[in-house]
C-alpha cells in the first residue's frame, strides 16, 4: 500500500471513527485523551488495491494524520535516500535553519520544511525538486561546519582555593559528550527517571541545561551544565536500578517506575492467529491463550478483533516523539507510554476492539456486551484488565477498557478480576 492509498484510507477512517464512536457514547462524554488515542493507535483496516498488494507490517506505520492532511499534494516519498525518522528530520531542519531558512525545528516534515528544502536546492544549483540526495546532505554538512554548529563552550571556572588545580584536572579528564538528538534524548529521559523533569524532545536548550545543572549539583558533580562521561555513568546506574532487564515471569510489573531496557525483545514471537488487519506478533504461549479466548468469545456471539500486540522499543519511540513534537511532553506522556514503559514491549499486552467500535480504541468500549464478556471471562485464559477506572493514580495510565494483560496464572488473574484490583495493588499485597 503506498502513501496515497494510506492517506485515502486514513481520511475515510478519520471520518468514520467519530460516527462509529457516537453510537455508544451518547451518555458518556468524549474524553480528549480518548480522541488522542484513537488518532495514535488508529486501527487501520487493510484494503488491497489492484496495483499494490503489499502487506503492511508493524514497521510501516501510517504517517501522522495531521501531516498527511497538510501534505496531500506532495507525498512524503518525494524526499528519499534518508530514513525520515524524527532524528533525521530534526537534523535537516536544523541545517536549513543554519543555512538561513526560517522554519520550525520540530521533527515534522511539513510543507514549510519542504518549501525551504526545495528553495535551498535551487539556490545551491541542484535540481529543483524535493529529493534528498547524499550530495545535498554533504552540502548541508559543510554549511554546518562553517557555522560551527553545536559548539560546547567550556567555561573556565576561577576558583579561589587550592582545589583549583584538582578541579580543572578532573574536569579536563571528563569526556564531554556530543549533543546530538540521540544523546540529548537519552540524557533528558535519564534525568526524568532521576526525578528531574525536562521535556523529552531531543533538543539541547536552556531548560535541559538547567535541569542538568540541578542534577549535577545534587550528585556533587561539577556544577557546570556540561554533559560528560562522568554524568552519564551516574545516570546509567539510575536507569539500571529501575530497569527490568530480563523479564522471565509473565507476572512482571511494568509501569512508570519499572521499565524495560531498550534492547529487550520477547522470546518466541510468532504471528498471532487472531482476527486482525495487519501483521502483529505475540510470544507463542500468549498467542495461543489469546486464540482460545477469542474462539470462546466468538462461540458466545462476540466477534473480537486484535488491535495491537507486541510493539518494539523503536516503534514506541516513534509514536512518542511524534506526539511530543505535536503536543509537547506533558500531553504526550498522558496518552502514549514513554519508550521502555509500554506493556506492549513485553509482548504480554493485547488491545482488543470490535466491529461495533469501528475497530477503534475508546473508553465507550465498556458499554458493549463484548466488554462484559471479556471482564467476566478473560481470567480463564490468564488475562486481566490492566488499567482500571479510578485507579489512574496507581497505574499512571488513563482507563483503558481495551487493554488486557497476560499474567499467566489463572488463579491470580481470577482474584485480580474478582476484587477489581490493578497489578500494582496485587503485587504490593
Ligand atoms: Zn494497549
Amino acid at each position: 500500500m503506498n502513501y496515497k492509498d494510506k492517506f485515502v484510507l486514513i481520511i475515510i477512517l478519520v471520518l468514520a471513527l467519530p460516527l462509529a464512536g457516537c453510537s455508544k457514547t451518547e451518555n458518556s462524554s468524549v474524553d480528549n485523551d480518548v480522541v488522542e488515542i484513537l488518532e495514535e493507535e488508529l486501527f487501520v483496516i487493510e484494503k488491497e488495491t489492484p496495483e499494490d498488494k503489499t502487506i503492511v507490517t508493524e514497521t510501516e506505520e501510517t504517517e501522522p494524520i495531521d501531516d498527511l492532511v497538510e501534505e496531500n499534494s506532495v507525498t512524503v516519498e518525494e524526499i528519499e535516500g534518508l530514513e525520515l525518522n524524527e532524528e533525521n528530520i530534526f537534523w535537516l531542519q536544523e541545517s536549513l535553519k543554519i543555512a538561513g531558512y526560517t522554519i520550525a525545528v520540530d521533527g515534522n516534515l511539513g510543507p514549510n520544511t519542504k518549501k525551504a528544502f526545495k528553495s535551498f536546492k535551487e539556490k545551491e544549483g541542484f535540481l529543483s525538486d524535493s529529493v534528498y540526495t547524499a550530495e545535498v546532505k554533504k552540502r548541508l554538512e559543510s554549511i554546518r561546519k562553517n557555522n560551527n554548529e553545536v559548539e560546547i563552550e567550556i567555561e573556565v571556572v576561577e576558583s579561589e582555593d587550592d582545589s583549583t588545580e584538582k578541579d580543572e584536572k578532573s574536569f579536563q579528564s571528563a569526556k564531554v559528550l556530543e549533543l546530538n538528538y540521540k544523546n540529548v534524548y537519552w540524557l533528558q529521559e535519564s534525568l526524568k527517571m532521576a526525578g528531574h523533569y525536562t521535556p523529552l524532545d531531543g533538543r539541547w536548550g536552556s531548560n535541559t541545561e538547567k535541569v542538568l545543572e540541578d542534577f549535577k549539583k545534587e550528585k556533587g558533580l561539577s556544577e557546570i551544565e556540561i554533559y560528560d562521561e562522568e554524568t552519564k555513568i551516574i545516570l546509567e546506574g539510575i536507569r539500571e536500578k529501575n530497569m527490568i532487564n530480563d523479564p522471565t515471569s509473565d507476572l512482571i510489573l511494568l509501569n512508570k517506575s519499572n521499565f524495560l531496557s531498550s534492547t529487550y525483545v520477547p522470546k518466541n514471537l510468532v504471528e498471532a492467529d487472531l482476527p486482525k488487519s495487519k501483521y502483529m506478533a505475540l510470544p507463542e504461549h500468549v498467542a495461543l491463550k489469546a486464540k482460545e479466548m477469542f474462539l470462546k468469545a466468538s462461540e458466545d456471539g462476540h466477534g473480537l478483533y486484535f488491535a495491537s500486540g507486541y510493539r518494539s522499543f523503536e516503534y514506541q519511540e516513534t509514536l512518542f516523539s511524534r506526539r511530543v513534537a505535536k503536543h509537547g511532553f506533558d500531553a504526550a506522556e498522558k496518552v502514549v507510554a514513554i519508550p521502555g514503559q509500554s506493556e506492549h514491549q513485553t509482548g504480554l499486552a493485547i488491545d482488543i476492539t470490535t466491529e461495533e467500535m469501528g475497530y477503534g480504541l475508546s473508553q465507550s468500549f465498556d458499554q458493549t456486551e463484548a466488554f462484559d464478556w471479556l471482564i467476566n471471562n478473560c481470567y480463564k485464559y490468564g488475562f486481566i484488565l490492566r488499567y482500571r477506572k479510578g485507579k489512574e493514580d496507581l497505574t499512571g495510565y488513563i482507563y483503558e477498557p481495551w487493554h488486557y494483560r497476560y499474567i499467566g496464572d489463572v488463579e491470580i488473574a481470577e482474584k485480580i478480576m474478582a476484587e477489581a484490583l490493578v497489578l500494582e495493588e496485587y503485587l504490593k499485597e
